[in-house]
């Protein structure tokens, strides 16, 4: 997509392609087609923006969504007006809003056993019938009922199953290791999630949708991709990891293009330390500009340049002149500088990206992408985008106009 025109005297701006979000969600119903296909859009859409995000997915073919938070799920109900598309939210804390929640058709996860009176007393306050998915803990740890507390809260649920206070519709879980292909622990968690299929069947509950792949297994592992399958970072166009290679690979490509327009351009002697604490040196009379953007934006601290490593990747420039730098010295909270060598010819006003749709430097593309800059800063790209701050402006573009 040809990016508008950025001359509105904003420094920085994210630019969210629409259309890539479709298309990959479609990229990735081709990858599971025998699944319905949730699209995770918790944390804002990783930073997209919830909203817009969601509704690309919904025209790429995803028919349900999912959250982390109960504030997210009420936002996301609210602002979407689809009651036809299931939400699932699945991280609570006690005292969350239940009766809100199902007041509002939100279907909500049981993931420890302290949520199943909260759910029935919600349910009851609602005077609704809850619609419940259980999280079972396979191994990740995290969250999710632990196996010695399972056979209680499944016979439980039964119970208010039977009595017509909820309906058990899904059971999930979440895989640790399944960015890295052939981790062992993906199968042991695929056999105790089996297990727990059959914990509840013995209860006589028959969840509809079963749920087990993020991305990565989405990408890798078609026998676990169950009745549903629930990505997250690949519908924003991202590999799940360097394990995995190029996004271009799953035929994917990264919605976000962020940018900056140069502050200063100036004449710097050799032997000049640059930024915070003189981490960079230059080696020669050069010229150096100035990004707007820093950690107040998101952009990592630990991506800075200098003795100590390769800063992150800026491409600088279009057609013949355009090249990628890295940062010179350190990120500071509103701005970074580049080393644009001697004899530059950018000027003040001149858009940077920062990162952009491609498979990213490391596979040999001209711009970079938030892999590049996880890979300098010893983050992932999840951290990334979803870190971008709310002071850079989301731009939200698809070519007919018809998903902003
Ligand atoms: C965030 C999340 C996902 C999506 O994971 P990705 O690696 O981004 O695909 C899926 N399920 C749960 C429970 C999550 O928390």
């Amino acid at each position: 997509m040809t990016l508008p025109a950025f001359d509105d005297g904003a420094p920085a701006r994210a630019v969210v392609d629409l259309d890539a979000i479709r298309d990959n969600v479609r990229a990735l119903r081709g990858h599971a087609p025998s699944s319905a296909l949730m699209a995770v859009v918790k944390a804002d859409g990783y930073g997209h923006g919830m909203l817009p995000a969601a509704r690309a997915a919904l025209a790429g073919g995803a028919t349900w969504l999912g959250v982390a938070t109960a504030g997210e799920a009420l936002a996301l109900r609210a602002g979407l007006g689809r009651g036809d598309v299931p939400v699932l939210v699945w991280l609570l804390t006690p005292g969350a809003p239940f009766a809100e929640l199902v007041a509002a058709d939100v279907d909500v996860t049981v993931a420890a056993p302290w949520a199943v009176e909260e759910v029935a007393a919600g349910a009851r306050a609602a005077g609704r019938v809850a619609r419940v998915h259980l999280k079972v803990d396979t191994g990740l740890s995290r969250n999710g009922v632990a196996h010695g507390d399972l056979p209680d809260v499944v016979r439980r649920l039964a119970a208010l199953h039977a009595e017509g206070v909820l309906q058990v519709v899904g059971l999930f879980s979440h895989l640790a290791c399944a960015d890295e292909p052939g981790h062992p622990s993906i199968d042991r968690q695929a056999a105790a999630f089996a297990e727990a299929t059959e914990v509840l069947g013995a209860a006589g509950l028959h969840p509809q949708v079963r749920h087990l792949a993020n991305s990565a297994a989405t990408l890798t592992r078609p026998d676990l991709h169950l009745d549903l399958v629930r990505p997250g970072i690949s519908v924003y166009g991202f590999s799940p990891g360097p394990l995995l290679g190029a996004p271009g690979r799953y035929g994917l490509r990264p919605a976000m293009t962020f940018q900056a327009r140069l502050g200063a351009v100036k004449q710097v002697a050799a032997g000049q330390g640059v930024s915070y604490g003189h981490l960079y040196t230059t080696t020669q009379d050069t010229v150096v500009g100035l990004v707007p953007v820093g950690y107040g934006d998101g952009v990592p601290r630990h991506a800075s340049g200098g003795s100590a490593g390769p800063g992150g990747p800026v491409a600088v420039g279009t057609g013949e002149r355009a090249r990628v730098l890295r940062v010179a010295g350190r990120v500071c909270m509103d701005q970074l500088v580049l080393d644009l060598g001697p004899g530059a010819r950018e000027s003040a006003g001149d858009v940077v990206t920062l990162f952009g749709p491609s498979d990213g430097v490391a596979h040999g593309s001209a711009v970079p992408n938030a892999q590049d800059w996880a890979d300098a800063a010893g983050t992932i790209s999840y951290e990334i985008v979803t870190r971008l701050g709310a002071r850079v402006p989301r731009v939200h573009l698809s070519r007919e106009g018809d998903l902003s």
